[in-house]
């Protein structure tokens, strides 16, 4: 296939990646310059937060173990507040796309340097996206402030996330890819971290389903969340990920799990108006279609499949299908909303796609 003329944007970091890599946390503080690190951590993981903080010794002056799913304003601001009477010089994240939604909101704040340690399938550390909710409402900016300085990523923490949050954060990452691939941004760089992105995740989470604590799948699938999660920093999304954050910040639905419910009906949904490039993507999911590739995959594999099931009300899908069409965005398939109000049905009663 011929190139078509692009542009590019690559992002600066540094990404650290293998086994026990944890232990490199604090040269990489001192290689910031910095010498007062401010450990986060979710409540669920505050126990790895202090061994790390222990580790660190005089190079951690503080940890705050209160992340929370949807980064809620009040949370950052308590956070900096912490900040500030350690007089603490960086944040070491340790954690999910919670935790390192708190370190960008700290760093968006006030600019301190952030060394992020992905423990799940999120793809947040490798963006200058950050999304906050404050009131109910969940806004993204796009700032490179926000990007975090140093990625360390150590296959070993991953072992103990869960088989199920290891499948919905792995086809949260896919999501990231599938709409990379019709983006209006689409370009030759993102296309590639797609396609090993989604190919090294699809065969790596069959393989944790049956056998978590599996190495090399591991491996496979932080690597691919790593390749998905810079796609979603490099170009635009659409309507899938514009869903995924109204129904997230809205109606406070599990992130993770939100995106593997709607997927395969957003994807549906777009597929015949980005035809070569869901081509691409049912080819690598082995499926007639790539909306139907998902939705098989998520249900082999024993992931939720309706939104009813994960809380959300059948009274407020019209409020949904409202939010999804305020403030236009580009999407390949034209916005309509009674169409999406169809997709949102067909998510909410867990039907495989048409
Ligand atoms: P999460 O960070 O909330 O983690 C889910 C749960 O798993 C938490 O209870 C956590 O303590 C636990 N956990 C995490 N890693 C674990 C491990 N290795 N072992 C055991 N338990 C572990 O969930 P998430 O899906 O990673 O992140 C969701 C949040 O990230 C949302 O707020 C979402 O908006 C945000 N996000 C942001 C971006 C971005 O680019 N800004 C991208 C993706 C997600």
């Amino acid at each position: 296939q011929s190139l078509q003329p692009f542009v590019y944007n690559s992002l600066p970091g540094r990404v650290i990646f293998g086994r026990g890599t944890l232990s490199q946390v604090g040269h990489e503080i001192q290689s910031l310059g910095c010498s007062k690190a401010l450990v986060l951590t979710t409540p669920g993981q505050s126990k790895k937060g202090e061994a790390l903080k222990a580790d660190l010794g005089s190079l951690a002056v503080g940890i705050y173990t209160n992340a929370t799913l949807h980064n809620p304003t009040h949370v950052a601001d308590d956070a900096v507040e912490l900040v500030k009477a350690l007089g603490a010089d960086c944040v070491v994240a340790l954690g999910g796309g919670s935790t390192i939604g708190l370190a960008k909101a700290i760093a968006l704040r006030t600019d301190l340097p952030q060394i992020v340690v992905p423990t799940t399938y999120s793809g947040s550390e490798a963006t200058p996206l950050i999304g906050q909710t404050e009131n109910g409402l969940k806004t993204t900016q796009k700032t490179l402030k926000v990007l975090p300085e140093v990625i360390i990523y150590d296959i070993d923490l991953t072992l103990t996330l869960p088989v199920q949050t290891s499948i919905t954060s792995g086809i949260n990452a896919i999501a990231h890819a599938l709409e990379a691939l019709y983006s209006t941004e689409v370009n030759p760089i993102t296309d590639m971290l797609a396609e090993q992105g989604i190919g090294r995740l699809v065969t790596a989470l069959q393989v944790l389903h049956k056998d978590p604590q599996n190495i090399e799948a591991r491996s496979d699938a932080l690597f691919g969340a790593w390749a998905c999660g810079t796609c979603l920093g490099g170009v635009n999304m659409a309507l899938h990920h514009k869903l995924c954050h109204t129904l997230g910040g809205t109606f406070n639905l599990p992130h993770a799990e939100t995106h593997t419910i709607l997927l395969p009906h957003t994807i549906a949904y777009n597929e015949p108006f980005a035809v070569a490039a869901m081509a691409k993507a049912s080819r690598i999911l082995g499926a007639p279609s790539a909306g139907k590739g998902v939705f098989d995959l998520a249900k082999n594999l024993g992931a939720p499949s309706s939104l009813k099931d994960i809380g959300m009300k059948e009274e407020d899908l019209e409020r949904a299908a409202d939010v999804a069409m305020k403030s236009p965005y580009p999407n390949p398939a034209p916005l309509e909303r009674a169409k999406i109000l169809g997709l949102l049905r067909d998510a909410y009663g867990g039907r495989r796609p048409a």
